[in-house]
C-alpha cells in the first residue's frame, strides 16, 4: 500500500501505539507518538527508563518482541520511488519488511552481542547482510566488508574479519556492529544508546564516526539516549518522552536554551553543566516513573510535577500542541 508523506520527510510516525498484553493488564508502552525525520537530519529521543524510547524504535522496524504488538498508528517511510510505505501495516515476518530492514533502515544497539551470532565470524555475518540486499559474489562482498571495517577504525581488518564477536574488545565489537549496520548504506540509522557502555573517549570517537558516515552517506539518524550531553552535541531536533508519550518536541538549541515542559526542565536540572560552578545545584527529579500498570490519570507526569494544577492535571490528558518555531509541548500550562 502506498500513501503520502511530508515532502521533506524520510520517516513520519503518526499516532503510534504499541501494547503488551500481560496477565496483569495491558501495558501501553507507546501511546500515541508523533514525530518525523527529515533527510540528513539527526533526531534525538530522550527520556528516563520506561519512557517508550526503545519500543518506538523497535516498532519502526516491526521487531517488537512478542506478545507486544503495534495496536494503532502509522510509520510512513519514503521509498526511493518517492512513494511512502506504511511499515506498521506490513507483516512483521513478510518479504516487504525484510527488504526494508538493513537496507533502508539499520539499527545499532547498546550491546553489540544483540546483533552478532556467536556461531559465525563477524565477516561471515557482514557478508550475509551485504548479499541479502545486493546481487554480488562472496569475494566482492568480503572486500566491501573489510573496507567498512577499516572505515570504522578497526585495525588489521583483513585479519579481524575472520574473528568471532567474543574475540573482540567491547569497543571493537561496537565498531564492527556499526560496520554491519552501515555496510548496506541505509537511509536511516537507528542508534539505541550506542555509546552508553563505553568509556568517554570511545563514546566521543563512536559519535564522531557516526556523524562522519552520516555526512558521507547522506543518511538520517534517530538517536535514542538518556544522555542529554550526547543529544546536545549530535542532534538537530529532540523528542522528550515520558511513559510512552511525547512531552516536548523542539530544535536542539530551543530545547536547551528554553525548555518548556516541566519534565524537560526537570531533566535539564538533573544533569551537570560545563561552565557552571558550585552554584549550579543538581536536582534529581522528584519521585519515580510510575508503574505502567498504574498509569496516572490526566497528565502522566502530574504526580512528580512542581507546576501541577489540581483538578486539571490529574483529570484531563493534555494534547500535544504546536507553540511556534516548530515546537510542540504536551502540558496544560500551554493550552490554557
Ligand atoms: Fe505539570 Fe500539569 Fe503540565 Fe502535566 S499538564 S506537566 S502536571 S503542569
Amino acid at each position: 500500500m502506498t500513501t503520502s508523506i511530508g515532502s521533506d520527510c524520510l520517516l513520519e510516525v503518526q499516532d503510534l501505539h504499541v501494547e503488551f498484553p500481560t496477565r496483569d493488564g495491558v501495558v501501553k508502552a507507546v501511546d500515541g507518538v508523533d514525530f518525523s525525520i527529515k533527510h540528513n537530519q539527526t533526531v534525538g529521543v530522550v527520556g528516563e527508563s520506561g519512557s517508550g524510547k526503545t519500543v518506538t524504535a523497535l516498532a519502526i522496524l516491526q521487531v517488537v518482541s512478542q506478545p507486544g504488538k503495534i495496536s494503532g498508528g502509522r510509520v510512513l517511510l519514503r521509498q526511493e520511488s518517492g512513494n511512502a510505505v506504511d511499515i506498521a501495516s506490513l507483516n512483521p515476518r513478510g518479504k516487504a519488511i525484510r527488504a526494508i530492514r538493513g537496507k533502508d533502515i539499520s539499527m545499532i544497539f547498546q550491546e553489540p552481542m544483540t546483533s552478532f551470532s556467536m556461531m559465525h565470524t563477524i565477516g561471515f555475518q557482514i557478508v550475509e547482510a551485504i548479499r541479502l540486499h545486493q546481487n554480488i559474489g562472496n569475494h566482492e562482498a568480503r572486500s566491501i566488508a573489510i573496507d567498512m571495517l577499516r572505515r570504522v577504525g578497526i585495525a588489521r581488518p583483513e585479519e579481524r574479519v575472520d574473528a568471532y564477536a567474543f574475540e573482540l574488545s567491547g569497543g571493537m565489537r561496537q565498531r564492527a556492529m556499526i560496520a554491519m549496520a552501515l555496510v548496506t548504506h541505509p537511509r536511516l540509522l537507528i542508534a539505541d544508546e550506542p555509546t552508553t557502555a563505553l568509556d568517554v573517549t570511545l563514546q566521543a570517537q563512536i559519535m564522531e564516526l557516526i556523524r562522519e558516515l552520516q555526512r558521507e552517506l547522506g543518511m538520517s539518524v534517530l538517536l535514542i539516549t538518556h544522555d542529554l550531553g550526547v543529544i546536545a552535541e549530535n542532534c538537530d531536533e529532540v523528542i522528550v518522552m515520558y511513559l510512552g508519550e511525547v512531552m516536548e518536541r523542539a530544535g536542539v538549541q530551543h530545547l536547551f536554551a528554553d525548555p518548556l515542559h516541566p519534565y524537560t526542565r526537570a531533566l535539564l536540572r538533573s544533569i551537570p553543566r560545563l561552565g557552571h560552578g558550585k552554584e549550579w545545584e543538581l536536582e534529581p527529579i522528584e519521585g519515580m516513573v510510575p508503574s505502567p500498570y498504574n498509569r496516572p490519570t490526566g497528565c502522566p507526569f502530574h504526580p512528580r510535577c512542581p507546576a501541577f494544577i489540581p483538578g486539571k492535571c490529574d483529570t484531563l490528558r493534555p494534547e500535544l500542541v504546536e507553540v511556534g518555531d516548530g515546537r510542540a509541548v504536551r502540558c496544560h500550562l500551554y493550552s490554557l
